[in-house]
């Protein structure tokens, strides 16, 4: 048979087509500008991109996938470390996933010579981390429809699991648990046991670093993997771009997004992309020298931007000039911080975590979490690039040894360039690459605060209420500041007239990337929570609010006045705050003096002052004390709310509740800590605690 000119056609598309294919598109020029394309898949510029696992990875060679369900960044982190450490260690093909880019009702096809793993951090009230919703909701779900109909419908896949939770919540790393009996329950076989992370203890670190090696072994087994000696690879290559310099219009100084950096920023704002927000107003809410609580006032009304009554708002900081110094310092790349670099990942599944081309200065002061508590794990692989043997040798000892480390770097809080000035005496670290730093320092994490102001009164206004994070280190010359208070305080500092303001002697780009955030302005965005009013004003409420704890309840207070005022009925208010001293850190003392008269006998302010008496009173001493009233409102189907410190109050509260109601009722305590639970169940109990 001859062809005709129709069929002709059509194979040559047919071809054209497969060859694109077989080659990915690398025939045709369509990476342009290598450089640029390395941050789109990390800004959300996802089109065309496949949503199937397991296609992903044939496209890339990969046997191994490590997904992370994360809110902080820990959990993200973790999961590259793993992603890392089994490509240096086992020669495995390692890729990291956020688990919002995938779909998985196609999972069951996913081979057996192939592992996944999951780190999952468990969120709020056992919520899973925004990123793991979707993923949740299938896996859990009563009939999970996957594509084929094997039986069992995940026989051939192979997971391995760790949590990051917190004991101090009532469903301590429910996530990993639920995720975890749920695969187990369509037949899938888990590698090693499920580890189980705590940051409530404290230990998050240490249990992952103890849980991973036993899970290491059972992997090299069961996929009949050879360990080798673990080399460095680097996943990103810097490339200088000496035709650029920090004033060429196409270079990110700080500017989190392409849209801020050509000054189209425009909604939705989102985790993604924040408002540039004007702060109307700051002030101190204490009135002692050594400590510092702020009252912010943040003007969301040229945004698009809306909130609840109860939501939090997230900061996005940035670090220290002094800190940045110190960390560009010791890697001798002070004369190179304006330096203009380019990122490219080195293989296709890696994501640039900020924008490029850049500068070092730019990476470091907005884009990397340089403050934060040092990874042991991460000293280990520093060690290979010490200045010398001897540095080298310890660098390996406090990897290795956990007493040691907690002994030499814990307890000074120090941060990443402090140990490599501490342990190299000084000298400049030249050989560690930067791709390294990338991997292995966090990217910079906003900070959420609980929204102090109700939204009925003032919708466009963000009421924030944050205590500055400083501690006194034994045996450290200066102190420990927090990163974002701090570069708050700044903030407030020169609304309030200080052009230069310098707090404990740090000072912050105040006026932001190219001075876009001149005319005191922060990044933010809003992060929707479930810690609400009930809908009916005349439902009692009990709110334990103690220190910084107080702030959603000032909103919560506020939007009663207000629906006080237009004739609405108010039901009883009851709120428990605490602090050290009444003439000293009782934030808000005036306004809820101004609160009682609207409210009259509807509002009660109970108070608890722990440093006036020779005993310590608490709130939840209070609360005990009030044991007869509290029983009585809960019986009129009072909300309960608790804010605050996650790691000894509210769950003091909480057992400090279930004997009120033991004894209150006369029934035995574990059915009152049965009613407590069923309580938080059905929300009527809620927390806002961290
Ligand atoms: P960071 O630099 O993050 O330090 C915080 C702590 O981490 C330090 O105190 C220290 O214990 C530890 N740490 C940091 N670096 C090191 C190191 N190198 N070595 C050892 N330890 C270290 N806070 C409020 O004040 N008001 C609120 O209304 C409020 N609401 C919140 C609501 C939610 C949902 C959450 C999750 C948190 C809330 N917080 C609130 C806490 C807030 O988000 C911040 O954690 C807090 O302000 C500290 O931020 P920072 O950047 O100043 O301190």
């Amino acid at each position: 048979a001859t062809l005709d000119t129709l069929d002709i056609v059509v194979l040559g598309a047919i071809l054209v087509a497969s060859v694109a294919y077989f080659t990915k598109g690398s025939l045709w020029g369509v990476q342009k500008d290598p450089y640029a394309a390395s941050f789109a898949n990390a800004n959300g510029m996802k089109a065309g991109k496949t949503r199937s696992i397991i296609e992903k990875m044939e496209e890339t060679g990969k046997n191994c996938v490590v997904f992370y369900g994360s809110q902080t960044g820990t959990a993200e982190d973790y999961a590259s470390r793993l992603a890392k450490e089994g490509k240096s260690r086992f020669g495995l093909e390692t890729m990291v996933a956020d688990l919002e880019d995938f779909d998985y009702d196609n999972l069951d096809a996913m081979p057996s010579d192939k592992v996944v793993m999951f780190v999952l951090a468990t969120y709020g009230e056992g919520e899973p981390t925004d990123n793991a919703v979707e993923f949740y909701e299938f896996v859990s779900g009563d009939d999970v429809a996957f594509s084929e109909s094997n039986e069992p419908a995940l026989g051939n896949l192979n997971y391995v699991a760790f949590g990051l939770g917190n004991n101090t919540y009532e469903h301590y790393n429910f996530m990993v648990r639920n995720v975890d009996k749920a695969l187990q329950k369509l037949g899938a076989t888990r590698i090693g046991d499920a580890g189980e992370g705590d940051d409530g203890a404290g230990t998050m670190e240490e249990d992952f670093l103890a849980w991973k090696d036993p899970m290491w072994a059972a992997l090299a087994e069961k996929m009949g993997l050879e360990e080798r000696e673990a080399v460095y690879e680097p996943i990103f290559n810097i490339v200088e771009r000496e035709t650029l310099n920090k004033e060429s219009a196409e270079v990110y100084v700080g500017e989190p997004n392409k849209m801020h950096l050509e000054g189209t920023a425009k909604g939705p704002f989102n985790a993604h992309n924040p408002y540039i927000a004007p702060i109307a107003e700051s002030r101190e809410l204490f009135s002692v020298k050594d400590r510092s609580c702020l009252h912010m006032e943040v003007d969301i009304s040229g945004s698009n931007l809306s909130y609840q009554t109860g939501d939090h708002i997230a900061v996005w900081p940035t670090n220290a000039g002094e800190e940045v110094d110190r960390f560009l310092s010791i890697l001798d790349l002070t004369d190179k911080k304006d330096a203009v670099v380019s990122v490219k990942p080195l293989e296709p599944t890696a994501k640039v975590p900020f924008p490029t081309p850049t500068t070092y200065d730019a990476i470091v002061r907005y884009h990397m979490e340089i403050c934060a508590p040092v990874s042991r794990q991460f000293l280990a692989t520093l060690a290979a690039f010490a200045p010398n043997e001897e540095t080298k040798a310890e660098m390996a000892k406090l990897g290795g040894d956990k007493d040691y480390f907690h002994e030499k770097v814990s307890i000074f809080h120090y941060n990443i360039a402090r140990v490599l000035e501490v342990v190299g005496g000084g000298k400049k670290w030249t050989n560690i690459p930067f791709s390294a730093l990338i991997e292995g320092v966090t990217k910079l994490q906003p900070r959420y605060y609980s929204i102090s102001s109700s939204s009925l009164v003032q919708p466009k206004k963000i009421s924030i209420t944050a205590v500055v994070e400083s501690a006194v280190i034994p045996g450290r010359t200066d102190s420990f500041r927090g990163v974002t208070t701090n570069y708050l305080l700044a903030l407030k500092q020169k609304q309030n007239g200080d052009p230069n303001p310098e707090p404990f002697g740090m000072s912050y780009e105040i006026t932001g990337p190219r001075n876009k955030y001149d005319g005191i302005h922060v990044p933010v965005h809003v992060r929707h929570s479930n810690f609400k009013l009930p809908s009916d004003p005349a439902k009692p409420i009990i709110m334990i609010g103690p220190g910084t704890g107080v702030a959603p309840f000032r909103g919560f207070i506020q939007e009663r006045v207000q629906q006080a005022a237009g004739a609405a009925e108010v039901g009883k208010t009851l709120l428990f705050f605490g602090c050290r001293k009444r003439n000293e850190d009782f934030m808000y003392a005036d306004e809820f003096e101004e609160y009682q008269k609207s409210l009259g006998d509807k509002f009660e302010l109970v108070t608890a002052f722990s440093r006036e008496t020779s005993k310590k009173v608490y709130v939840q001493h209070r609360l005990r004390e009030r044991a007869k009233e509290v029983n009585e409102l809960l019986q009129k189907k009072a909300y309960f709310y608790v804010c605050g410190d996650a790691a000894n109050m509210a769950r003091e509260v909480n057992a400090v509740l279930a004997q009120i109601l033991s004894e209150e009722r006369g029934i035995p305590e574990t059915k009152a800590e049965e009613i407590v639970k069923n309580m938080r169940a059905s929300n009527q109990y809620q927390e806002d605690v961290w």
